[in-house]
């Protein structure tokens, strides 16, 4: 099957990803930018000019010029853009604000144009996390906690988002049918040295950054099975209401960095840390690294994410966690973000 679609976000990591994979799957794209004059070129560079099968439109999430030219002729969006950084801003709601009132923009500009299938790209932010316990399993059935005072104002922005959006179609939505595929962290090779904040770690690890790995750790999924998901969600009938976790197994930082040598030998992986950092120096690295401080509660957790649900209902599978990695960590040389 193919039509045309809406991927907001065109400059994003996944979303650069999605349109790959939707033209190479016959589907015709819009994209939204927030700066054409900065994108377009490099966008029709990356994907071929594909003619007529890419268009390019400009539109903010917090302004509604531009939605209703990039919706129009769509049956189908993938609402991919949101706020994303690899620091905490100040004020949560630079974060939230755009996450929410975006996606209602998104979706209000998508029912006016006839849309029939919506996919938001929502994350693992809005299910896991303000949670009591070190260690657990999480499913399509939780929720994030935004009432915990731990929750970060990315978690809050994804949880209050995909809430908001839900609500709106149920009460507004009429015939548009909503899903969310709800990644892990993402990881797998970038295509510039522009790349998403959740390649931040396998950075850190490889340009020797930490002494020793500090005591955290995520769920790690590929960035183009996060796309191939996508695809499932756009492309499968009756999905209606469905929300799905991409998520490959749990890596602690130092499984990270094991993994990071294993694959890419050590004339690449001299800066490595090969020990975890002790409380004691993670501590001492809050105190002089502000960044830091925002990982102080994730130290020690242990979060397992269930994929089982798009496995059962879309067929779909993530490949081994380690190739992402290493391959998220060849790029990263490639493109000269590393000097390793
Ligand atoms: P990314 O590479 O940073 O892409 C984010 C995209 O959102 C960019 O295209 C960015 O545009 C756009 N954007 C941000 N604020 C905007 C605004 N106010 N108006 C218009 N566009 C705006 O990040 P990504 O990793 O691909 O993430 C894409 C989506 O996946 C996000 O919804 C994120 O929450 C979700 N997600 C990511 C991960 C992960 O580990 N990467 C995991 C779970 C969920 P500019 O290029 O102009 O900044």
């Amino acid at each position: 099957m193919a039509g045309t679609v809406l991927v907001t976000g065109g400059t994003g990591y996944i979303a650069g990803e999605l349109i790959k994979q939707l033209l190479a799957r016959g589907w015709t794209i819009h994209t939204t930018v927030r700066s054409k004059a900065k994108s377009e070129t490099a966008l029709f560079e990356r994907f071929g000019q594909p003619g007529d099968r890419l268009k390019v439109f400009e539109a903010e999430l917090m302004s509604d010029t531009g939605w209703a030219e990039a919706n129009a002729g769509c049956t189908h969006v993938a609402h991919v853009a949101s706020p994303l950084s690899s620091r905490t801003p100040k004020d949560e709601n630079d974060m939230i604000v755009p996450a929410r009132e975006g996606t209602l923009r998104a979706l209000r500009f998508a029912k006016a144009a006839g849309v029939k299938r919506f996919v938001q790209t929502s994350s693992i932010a809005a299910v896991a996390y303000g949670r009591k316990g070190k260690e657990y399993t999480v499913t399509e059935a939780d929720w994030t906690n935004v009432d915990d005072p731990n929750v970060t104002p990315y978690a809050k922005s994804k949880t209050i988002a995909e809430r908001a959006a839900r609500e709106w179609v149920a009460a507004e939505g009429g015939d548009l049918e909503f899903v969310s595929v709800n990644p892990v962290l993402v990881l797998g090779p970038v295509d510039s040295g522009d790349f998403s904040p959740s390649v931040e770690p396998v950075k850190l690890l490889l340009n020797g950054s930490v002494p020793r790995a500090p005591d955290i750790g995520f769920g790690v999924v590929d960035t183009r099975d996060v796309a191939d998901l996508h695809v499932r969600c756009l492309e499968q009938p009756s999905l209606a209401g469905e929300r799905f976790i991409a998520a490959g197994k749990f890596m602690k930082m130092i499984d990270v960095a094991d993994a990071l040598r294993a694959g890419m030998g050590p004339s690449n992986t001299r800066k490595v840390p090969r020990k975890t950092m002790p409380a004691w120096m993670a501590s001492m690295f809050m105190l002089i690294n502000p960044g830091f401080r925002s990982i102080k509660n994730e130290i020690g957790k242990v979060r397992h994410s269930d994929a089982s649900h798009a496995e059962k209902v879309l067929g779909w599978k993530t490949r081994p966690v380690e190739e992402s990695i290493v391959d998220c960590g060849r790029s990263l040389i490639e493109h000269g973000v590393v000097k390793v």
